[in-house]
């Protein structure tokens, strides 16, 4: 009967193999509604619904107010900027996000940025084409051999990214306040205190630490002038963590050697922004965690998390706020 049912909101960007697993639920009625659907609209729509599956809708105090049976919010994702994590807790509602399921797919991008700017892909593919050959050329590609990567934040992604950062024998620093020294020496890594000391050392620069007070423009002006004239940035965690408007000038000026940008201050990212007209930046639209695996891990891993707290049985290290499960 439809009323002792779950119900809950399901964003139609859900990859088919999280549908599966609903189908066969059928205590759970799944709603679809579009990720891009209104605040308002949202917001009339919870009033009897138990869960919600969020791409990057946001999810705030407003519709926490609207949701009085809200039982449990999953992201399709691990980011949680979106949504009002302190209000979820205050009402004891778990906010649920996908593991390990896109870690592997954003490390992989970050590296596709740092061979694609060292090795000149786009440079080298356009001399061929117009038939210039090495003659248009002006400098050559670098190597990853003995260059030093910095990483930020050393979670799921950064894990991964220091991983590969040491199969290509390159040197690792990384900074992240919260992980031990210990820690990072036994993964191989060098563990750094100094951001300003390290960033000055440092060929590539690599950031994998979420959004918060702390690191929104953790990369001004002031940091990025003490890169090298030869380094690279990457940010494939969130728009906002580098500072678009003084990266474009340090792009500008060569005052850098490059930048892969996966994510934006404002997304999707307006066609006349400054970055899309320099030609040491490259950029892709918020898609570093979705390939085609991990659309499918993901999904799943959001509806597991979605029915694990609906039954009962919580999977509480996919948990943001485990503490509302006592
Ligand atoms: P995680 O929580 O596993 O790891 C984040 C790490 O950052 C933690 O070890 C934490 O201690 C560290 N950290 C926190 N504050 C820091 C600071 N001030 N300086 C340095 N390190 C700090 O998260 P994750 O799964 O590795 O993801 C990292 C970020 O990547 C996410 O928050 C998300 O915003 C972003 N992301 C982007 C995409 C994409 O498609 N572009 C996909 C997935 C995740």
């Amino acid at each position: 009967m439809a009323t002792n049912k779950h119900r809950v909101l399901i964003s139609t960007s859900l990859a088919p193999a999280g549908w599966s697993i609903l189908k066969a639920r059928d205590d759970v009625e799944a709603i679809p509604y579009a990720p891009s659907i209104a605040a308002p609209e949202l917001q009339a729509r919870l009033l009897d619904i138990d869960g919600i599956v969020l791409s990057l809708t946001r999810f705030g105090t407003a519709e926490l107010a609207a949701a009085p049976r809200m039982k449990v919010v999953a992201r399709i994702g691990v980011g949680f900027d979106t949504v009002d994590v302190p209000a979820l807790t205050a009402r004891k509602i778990p906010l649920m996000t996908v593991g390990l399921a896109n870690a592997p797919s954003v490390a992989e991008q970050a590296f596709s940025f740092m061979f694609a700017l060292a090795k000149r892909n786009a440079q080298h593919n356009d001399a061929v084409r117009a038939g210039t050959w090495r003659d248009s050329l002006t400098t050559y590609p670098v190597d990853f051999l003995s260059k030093t990567i910095l990483v930020i934040g050393f979670g799921r992604i950064g894990t991964r990214v220091v991983k590969r950062a040491l199969a290509f024998e390159m040197r690792v620093l990384v900074y992240d306040p919260y992980v031990s020294a210990q820690v990072l020496k036994a993964a191989g890594c060098e563990p750094v205190t100094d951001l300003d000391a390290a960033v000055a050392g440092a060929d590539f620069i690599t950031v994998h630490c979420p959004k918060s007070a702390e690191t929104t423009g953790m990369f001004g002006t002031a940091r990025l002038a003490r890169m090298k004239k030869t380094a690279y940035l990457i940010n494939t965690a969130r728009g906002g963590i580098v500072d678009e408007a003084a990266l474009c000038a340090a792009l500008a000026e060569n005052r850098i050697a490059g930048a892969g940008i996966d994510v934006f201050e404002r997304e999707p990212a307006p066609v006349d922004h400054p970055l899309l007209k320099l030609p040491n930046a490259i950029v892709s639209p918020h898609i570093a965690g979705v390939t085609v695996e991990s659309l499918d891990r993901m999904a799943v891993a959001a509806i597991e998390n979605t029915l694990s707290v609906l039954d009962g049985k919580p999977i509480r290290e996919n948990a943001v706020n485990p503490e509302v499960f006592g």
